[in-house]
């Protein structure tokens, strides 16, 4: 037997890296940020600890340039740069990450530092775009700039350069196909949807500004040439609950969604790290009975970095629907969807998230039920569906879950319980819970049931069906039965005398006319009526007739 290595020679796996690293070719601008972000983070790092002596941290800045005339683009920091030295051992050796390297040497005290990268290929992303890449950098240590030259090609050089200040320059030759990345507007979309939130400011051009100056009369309009920052570097979801406003995280909401212009109706800020790191702000939208679930609203960032808005996988189906930021450097990036819902991290980070929501959904309705009530109606198709959908949130939920009434009571399941017990149970003795869907078309049903003194709910959200069912298979002895589906004594145990209005001929012939227009194995008739307001007769459809085919409309239950 032998045993060996299997020699993989650079010049076979480059030409890989560049077609099939990233399916999309304008990432490449969020790894070089992220690049020059974690460079700056490292030198921010080392002055924090005395390991940077002489330097003067200040006030970084990323900036980004474009160069349409020679067909270049510029990504340049100030962070902690690379000796000769570096360049060989962090560009020259593919798939070795410095950013990992650090992270493992500064171990105790690094963690939180926000460092992105770890998988060391980012940076070759560079040529999906571009013919040539060029990197002029000087290391904030006492030693030589120098200027890395490669065109793609496993070949490379590294010579000195003249740079005096601090920091890394990028210079990408953007290729015939990618000149979209020459254009401002190009630019600025990309840096808007993945640098919008990253930790160190982001310079794209200028922009003009008008300051008054003067008092009185004297006042004048002047306008100023000022940096155009793209970025908020301090996002609400990185600071402490304690220290932000009510007004704070509305206007936060406002800069995720500018083009949203109604409040969210309140937020859940998520700060763990045990067992993983995550932080974040949930808001919730005003839903009403809109089941047109609208993914992808929800943003998911690594550190700060934008890197999808489709979380599908991470966050449970039916927490899709609410809007905001989960940032966890602990969520596996650059990897397929179908192992990432296999992930550990994922499916903890999935079941804190629900848990999360329901305790704060606890909370509010606890702290003022009134207010709680006001907004069921725009949150309840939320509820429900993680009812339906997650037997843990189920259980939660259900001392908060709240089922309204026709007359705008607001009971949950235990108080409705306790409401009826007594007094609306069918011949078996089960508990039977009624309903209506619509108020205008059931009002005489709905009416016949008051009468009797009844409490009759209103539902009416779209899927209600699916939730009186996991409701009857998970709750002892209960049925729910919506008021038009059978006579209202048939379904609940009276004993009082039936009235009608009618005389017995009357009765007789109306039953018969109506035996021989209404198919008896579809709908039932009564002629009784309580009192004289009543309807002389109704026809009803049994509930087992009714589920079947709504059942079959929606495609089965669920
Ligand atoms: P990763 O970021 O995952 O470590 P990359 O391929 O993106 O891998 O980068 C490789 C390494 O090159 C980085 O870890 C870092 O050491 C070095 N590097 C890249 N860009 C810069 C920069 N702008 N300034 C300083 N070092 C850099
Ligand atoms: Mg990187």
């Amino acid at each position: 037997m032998t045993t060996g290595n299997i020699n993989v020679a650079v010049e076979n796996i480059f030409p890989l890296i560049k077609k099939f690293l990233y399916s999309d070719h304008e990432i490449f601008l969020r790894e070089l940020i992220s690049n020059a972000t974690d460079a700056t983070l490292k030198l921010k790092h080392l002055t924090n600890i005395g390991e940077a002596p002489g330097v003067e941290y200040g006030n970084p800045q990323i900036e980004v340039k474009i160069d349409p005339e020679t067909q270049k683009l510029h990504i340049i920091d100030q962070g902690i740069g690379m000796t000769a030295e570096e360049v060989q051992k962090y560009i020259n050796e593919v798939a070795f990450s410095g950013a990992e390297e650090f992270l493992e040497k500064y171990k105790d005290s690094a963690k939180d530092s926000g460092i992105i990268g770890h998988f060391g290929l980012g940076f070759y992303s560079a040529f999906m775009v571009a013919d040539k890449v060029e990197i002029i950098s000087k290391s904030f240590k006492d030693e030589p700039a120098c200027h890395w030259t490669c065109d793609g090609s496993p070949k490379y050089t590294l010579e000195a350069s003249d740079k005096t200040e601090r920091g890394t320059e990028i210079i990408l030759h953007i290729n015939e196909d990618s000149k979209e990345f020459l254009e401002e507007g190009r630019i600025s979309e990309l840096l808007t949807k993945y640098n919008k939130f990253m930790p160190v400011s982001i310079k794209f051009g200028t922009r003009e500004e008008s300051k008054t100056t003067g008092e009185g009369e004297d006042a004048k309009e002047e306008k100023l040439t000022v940096d155009n920052i793209i970025n908020n570097p301090n996002p609400a979801w990185t600071k402490l609950p304690a220290d932000l406003k009510e007004e704070d995280y509305n206007s936060f909401y406002r800069e995720l969604y500018p083009m949203q212009f109604e409040e969210p109706l309140f937020h859940i800020h998520l700060n763990v790290d045990y067992p993983f790191n995550l932080t974040g702000i949930l808001y919730f939208p005003k839903l009403g009975n809109d089941l047109n679930i609208q993914k992808d609203r929800i943003q998911l960032y690594q550190n700060q970095v934008f890197v999808t808005d489709n979380v599908e996988g991470i966050v449970p189906e039916f927490l899709t629907m609410l809007k905001g930021v989960i940032d966890s450097p602990d969520i596996p990036l650059n990897v397929s969807r179908s192992y990432l819902q296999a992930d550990g991290n994922v499916k903890k980070i999935s079941s804190y998230i629900t848990r999360k929501v329901a305790d704060k959904l606890k909370s509010l309705f606890n702290e003022n039920r009134e207010d709680f009530q006001n907004k069921w109606n725009d949150i309840k198709v939320v509820i429900e569906y993680g009812m339906l959908s997650e037997d843990k949130f189920f259980e939660k939920a259900d001392k908060f879950a709240l089922y309204p009434t026709v007359d705008g009571s607001y009971y949950t399941f235990e108080e409705l319980q306790e409401k009826i017990k007594d007094a609306q149970t069918d011949k078996d003795g089960k508990m039977v819970i009624l309903y209506a869907s619509d108020k205008d078309a059931q009002h005489t049903y709905i009416n016949q049931a008051k009468e009797r003194g009844y409490e009759v709910l209103l539902l009416d959200s779209p899927i209600v069906g699916h939730l009186i069912q996991k409701l009857e298979t998970s709750k002892e002895n209960i049925s729910f039965s919506r008021v038009d589906s059978d006579s209202i004594d048939n379904l609940i145990k009276k004993d009082e005398e039936k009235i009608s209005k009618l005389s017995e001929q009357e009765q007789e012939t109306l039953k018969t006319t109506l035996d021989e227009v209404i198919p008896k194995e579809k709908f039932t008739v009564q002629l009784e009526a309580l009192d004289s307001n009543a309807s002389p007769f109704t026809i009803t459809q049994p509930e087992f007739m009714r589920r079947m085919k709504e059942m079959s409309a929606t495609g089965g239950g669920g």
